[in-house]
């Protein structure tokens, strides 16, 4: 995803700002890392530069 989006993004939960840890990036996007709510605190993956938004309750039973 690229860092851009971060400015669009926000918390599915609670519509809190969203802080991202990078685990790897190129010059276009992040590739890997985690999206990290500042208000509730729910952690989001980024897999192969996809965001997972999905909450995290949800996310266990799909
Ligand atoms: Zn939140």
């Amino acid at each position: 995803m690229r860092r851009k989006l971060l400015e669009i993004l926000a918390c599915p939960v609670c519509k809190g700002d969203l802080d991202v840890e990078v685990e790897e990036e190129n010059e276009e996007e992040i590739v890997w890392g985690r999206l990290i709510c500042k208000s509730c605190g729910a952690e989001y993956p980024i897999e192969d530069g996809i965001p997972n938004m999905l909450p995290p309750e949800l996310r266990e039973t799909v």
